[in-house]
């Protein structure tokens, strides 16, 4: 009978399992996103039902409890979220992932007694991993949400003390799994300080990894943090011998890696260099001083030069999604094709502040998927477009990383906006982006600039077309 029971959770957990890898699919296409949020939600709901009715549990309270506060905390965060600060609640997702794990890995230990190396080394990995996406995690959200400078933070013999402190650290592993209880005085230490010694060590590897990680690597950064909270999952999966949670850790380790590398693609870096890069920060050059004038034009001469356009073609970035601005660029986008003119959009793969994010927007407003072009297919077109319009958008088109050797995002690749005959750009002051560079985009000649809130903007062009 309790055999049968056993064999009906895991049938189960296989199904909520072929839930998520159908919902991971769906998610690969905006038409079908939905839908598979929706199937990967309910896996969870079911994994979580057939988790409850785990014949181990002793208690309830402590899990209700849990439920009650999570529930109070989650629910008012993620509906007074505002849709500019979402990277930064996934950040803190990532970084409640690590931890939850690190916990598990940590109450097993503390609970267990004459834990073998097959329980073990789970344990070493889901609090080394998971200490290390908790403590990167909170310092990439602390550069997200910009309470701490997003430059890289350097200094002198740091190589050096990551090779240290990740070679302590696996000697102790190494230590602590294969003798969890029998090595009671190594450096004096009793074998529960050196576990303890790990959990610090993995905490502070965390901050290091990301303090020397600025400016545009950190979409890189995030995603890896993202596929190590699935990774340490796994890791926590193993330790308490539950397959869901193992297949589910796998999933989100596996798709996090992909999406690592599709980041690292897309600043055209390998990880290593993107991890290992602020080595070389205090000797890269902040770029060339740029030269030349910067153009202000007006709502109505903007008008002026997008209504003789016979193509236009939109570039947002996350001054898009501070003004909110994609419900009112959509109309203008209609509006701009019911004069016969020929509208894309250009999503430029770290766009915004999270991966996908431009998408969202867009989708979010309605605007028809085969309008989005990525970057690779709208480059090629660029010099026969006659308007490119910059909606806050500033890292992703600046042309130093195509043309200055000496620029930190030099090698990038950019929307050559700079191509189309004239650009426009929505943005309302000359300051930087998140990389804190310079953009000699705004002084070129073809180059126009639109001051103001990127929503008001676009918002009196679609007054001045709905005049005429
Ligand atoms: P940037 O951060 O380079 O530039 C955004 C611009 O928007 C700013 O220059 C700002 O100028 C303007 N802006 C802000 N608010 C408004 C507003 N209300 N109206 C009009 N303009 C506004 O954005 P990009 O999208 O070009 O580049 C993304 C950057 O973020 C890259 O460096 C990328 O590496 C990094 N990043 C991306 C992540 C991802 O996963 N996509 C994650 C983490 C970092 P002003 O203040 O003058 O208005």
């Amino acid at each position: 009978m309790n055999f049968n029971f056993e064999l009906l959770i895991n049938l189960g957990y296989i199904v909520a399992s072929l839930l998520f890898i159908i919902g991971v699919k769906q998610l690969s296409s905006p038409e079908t996103a939905r839908r598979g949020n929706l199937n990967s939600s309910i896996g969870m709901l079911l994994a979580v039902i057939l988790t409850l009715l785990n014949k181990d549990i002793v208690s309830y309270e402590w899990i209700i409890l849990g439920i009650v506060l999570g529930s109070l905390i989650g629910a008012p965060a993620a509906r007074l979220v505002k849709m500019t600060a979402m990277p930064e609640m996934v950040a803190l997702f990532n970084g409640s992932g690590g931890i939850a794990s690190l916990l598990v890995g940590w109450a097993v230990y503390q609970v267990g007694s004459g834990l073998g190396i097959g329980t073990m080394l789970p344990i070493f990995l889901s609090v080394l991993i998971g200490g290390i996406t908790f403590t990167g995690s909170i310092i990439a959200y602390t550069k997200l949400a910009e309470l701490i400078d997003g430059k890289p933070t350097i200094f002198t013999g740091q190589h050096i003390l990551n090779i240290i402190l990740i070679a302590v650290t696996v000697v102790l592993g190494v230590f602590i799994v294969i003798e969890p209880t029998g090595i009671t005085h190594l450096f004096g230490l009793e074998a529960y300080w050196l576990f303890i010694t790990v959990i610090v060590l993995a905490g502070i590897l965390g901050i290091l990894l990301v303090i020397p990680i600025g400016g545009a690597d950190m979409p890189v950064v995030i995603s890896l943090l993202n596929s190590f909270s699935g990774l340490a999952a796994a890791a926590a999966g193993f330790v308490i011998n539950n397959n869901v949670l193992i297949v589910s850790g796998s999933l989100v380790g596996a798709s996090g890696i992909i999406l690592t590398n599709i980041m690292a693609k897309a600043m055209n870096r390998s990880i290593g260099n993107v991890l290992f890069s602020g080595f070389g920060a205090t000797t890269a050059g902040h770029g060339k001083v740029v030269q030349g004038e910067v153009k202000p034009i007006s709502a109505g001469d903007a008008y002026l030069v997008l209504e003789s356009a016979r193509s236009v073609v939109f570039v947002p970035g996350y001054g898009m999604a501070v003004a909110q601005a994609q419900h009112v660029v959509k109309e203008l986008g209609d509006l701009l094709e019911a004069n016969d003119i020929e509208v894309n959009y250009a999503i430029h793969p770290v766009a915004g502040r999270m991966p996908g994010h431009m998408n969202v927007l867009l989708a979010e407003a309605n605007v028809e998927y085969d309008k989005l072009r990525e970057m690779e297919d709208i480059n090629p077109t660029m010099n026969t477009v006659d308007v490119a319009v910059v909606i806050g958008a500033n890292d992703v088109v600046n042309p130093a990383a195509r043309e200055d050797e000496s620029s930190p995002i030099y090698g990038m690749p950019i929307i050559n906006v700079d191509y189309a005959r004239t650009v426009i750009i929505l943005k309302r002051s000359m300051r930087s982006g998140f990389a804190g560079i310079e953009n000699p985009l705004f002084f070129k000649e073809n180059s126009r600039m639109l001051f103001g809130d990127a929503k008001q903007s676009i918002q009196a062009l679609v007054s001045e077309f709905k005049a005429t």
